[in-house]
């Protein structure tokens, strides 16, 4: 299901198109905000970050 290019939020761009918030017609987030967080409990390198706001969708 697409998401209307209203609730595209330019801002954040993103390709977890797994994600029940991604607008999947272009490479964006449609939150107006994300919470990122670490994977590792000290964070070294981008594979230690996260976007704590995914949740898979249905
Ligand atoms: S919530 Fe995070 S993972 Fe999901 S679409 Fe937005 S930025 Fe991407």
């Amino acid at each position: 299901m697409y998401q209307n290019d209203s609730t595209t939020n330019r801002a954040i761009g993103c390709t977890v198109n797994e994600c029940k918030y991604h607008c999947q017609n272009e490479q964006y987030c449609t939150l107006q905000h994300i919470q990122v967080g670490k994977c590792e409990p000290s964070a070294t390198s981008c594979q230690c970050t996260e976007c704590a706001s995914f949740e898979k969708k249905m």
